[in-house]
């Protein structure tokens, strides 16, 4: 029997309507990790009308980026409630190389860091078409105007990508193609999970 406790620490990255929440869901339940979302925390937070919630909702309805000292803050409150957990996948997070840094340092000090980034490539009309699909049924305030999406894809070209070099540069990035069927893109996904898992 082989039996060998693993640490697994995933970022999903890509840019809005890549599908990092509907692959998230799959891959948590397949690994037995948990979800950090900090889009889903937000939004939590926004229902409950929390001070925190009230605060990221003027960025958020803006489809600007919430400041890092929120999102920071947010994200060590949660890995710290989080015990007996086997890993986390990150989901919407880190955006920006400042949080990026800020998770380096977050989880080093428990001493379980970040195995790899996994980005879904997806080209920009694709992503509209999605985004524009999604706001019949995602009551999101960002999702209901062209201009709120376009926003966020340009917030994304120019703050969110640089995250990916600072993966690229600590050899922990890879890339899958993000177009296609979920469940497609599912076992793609997987196979370079296995492959983290294998070569631990
Ligand atoms: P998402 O669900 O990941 O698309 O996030 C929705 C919105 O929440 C974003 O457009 C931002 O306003 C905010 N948000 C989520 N995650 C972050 C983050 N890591 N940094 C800054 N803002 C964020």
């Amino acid at each position: 029997i082989l039996a060998k406790k693993i640490m697994l620490n995933i970022v999903l990255f890509g840019p809005p309507g890549a599908g990092k929440g509907t692959q998230s869901e799959k891959v948590l339940k397949k690994y037995n990790l948990v979800h950090l979302s900090t889009g889903d925390l937000f939004r939590l937070h926004l229902n409950n009308e929390t001070a925190l919630g009230l605060e990221a909702k003027k960025y958020m309805n803006k489809g600007d980026l919430v400041p890092d000292e929120i999102v920071i803050g947010m994200v060590e409150d949660k890995i710290n409630k989080s015990s007996n957990v086997i890993g986390f996948v990150f989901d919407g997070f880190p955006r920006t190389i400042n949080q990026a840094i800020a998770l380096d340092n977050m989880l080093e000090k428990k001493n379980i860091p970040i195995k790899q980034m996994i980005a879904l490539k997806v080209d920009e009309k694709e992503l509209i078409k999605r985004i524009q699909n999604r706001a019949k049924t995602s009551g999101r305030e960002d999702d209901k105007s062209i201009d709120k999406i376009n926003n966020r894809i340009q917030v994304y070209n120019q703050e969110t990508k640089p995250v990916a070099d600072y993966y690229k540069k600590h050899d922990k990035y890879s890339e899958v193609d993000g177009i296609g069927e979920i469940d497609e893109i599912f076992i793609k996904l997987c196979s370079k999970i296995d492959d983290l898992i294998w070569n631990e």
